[in-house]
């Protein structure tokens, strides 16, 4: 699955839970969110629930914004750098990078900036923080 089709899947899944949540507020839609309780409610969300396995090894893992507004990618690839296709990058500078010999990804294994509570509050509007993440639109 490339990148562009997890998104546009992961959005239609998250769109179809938030409707589930419309009379909660921002506290509790990020509360419904927490990592324990989207395992037992929601186990079709996250491949990683039926394990239950993280993505990142954190206390209260929030999963409202699974993947990161400051992201980008492009399935085609973004640039070359050094001979080699700069596939995604942070557009703060964080995380590491993942370098193959033809290939250069971004890594955000030891980031945890988007899974916590107030990160996710400062950044709600998932449609709004997510529409620049693709770079290939
Ligand atoms: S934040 Fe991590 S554990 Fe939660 S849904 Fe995303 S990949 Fe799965």
């Amino acid at each position: 699955m490339t990148y562009a089709n997890w998104l546009n899947t992961h959005f239609i899944k998250h769109k179809a839970i938030m409707e589930q949540l419309v009379y909660k507020n921002i506290d509790e839609i990020i509360e419904y969110f927490d990592y324990e309780n989207m395992r037992l409610k929601h186990p079709e969300f996250c491949p990683l629930y039926a394990t239950n396995s993280k993505c990142h090894y954190m206390k209260n893992l929030n999963c409202y914004m699974c993947g990161c507004p400051y992201f980008r990618f492009n399935d085609d690839g973004i640039e070359t750098k050094e001979n080699r296709m700069v596939y995604s990058i942070c557009t703060k500078g964080l995380g590491e990078l993942f370098e193959s010999e033809n290939a250069i990804h971004q890594d955000c294994s030891n980031c945890i900036l988007p899974h916590t509570k107030d990160f996710i509050r400062n950044h709600f509007n998932w449609n709004e923080i997510f529409c620049d993440v693709r770079n290939d639109v």
